[in-house]
């Protein structure tokens, strides 16, 4: 990863307050251990909150890694968007994703802790 895309990373991420731009969650930059141990989730489970660059305009079709090109989405979004055949534009994965997150139907590692901590 170029310097400038590390940069522009931790700005968004800061920028972002350290949450996904697609789902919102909370992500994690250098240590998934505090990560793990906060949301009381394994340490591979943390590795899906990894923050990670997406580029607006991807780089294929000419998107740098600027900062006005790089928003920080976590390893789990960005890997499903690129799944996709034909990936998504960024605003309609955001919509796509957000309508999931409502129906409690994506990334569902951080929900059991919650469910634990209202039985206890
Ligand atoms: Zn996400």
């Amino acid at each position: 990863m170029s310097t400038t895309l590390i940069k522009s990373r931790l700005k968004a991420f800061n920028l972002q307050q350290g949450r996904c731009i697609y789902c919102e969650l909370p992500m994690w930059l250098d240590n998934p251990e505090a990560f793990a141990k906060k949301f009381k989730i394994t340490t591979k489970g943390a590795a899906l909150f990894k923050c990670t660059a997406e580029h607006l305009l991807a780089k294929q079709d000419g998107g740098k890694d600027l900062e006005s090109n790089i928003v920080a989405a976590c390893h789990f979004c960005n890997q499903k968007r690129h799944k996709c055949k034909k990936p998504k534009d960024p605003i309609s994965y955001k919509l796509y994703v957000s309508s999931r997150v409502g129906k409690g139907r994506w990334n569902s590692v951080l929900i059991p802790s919650h469910h634990i901590s209202q039985h206890m």
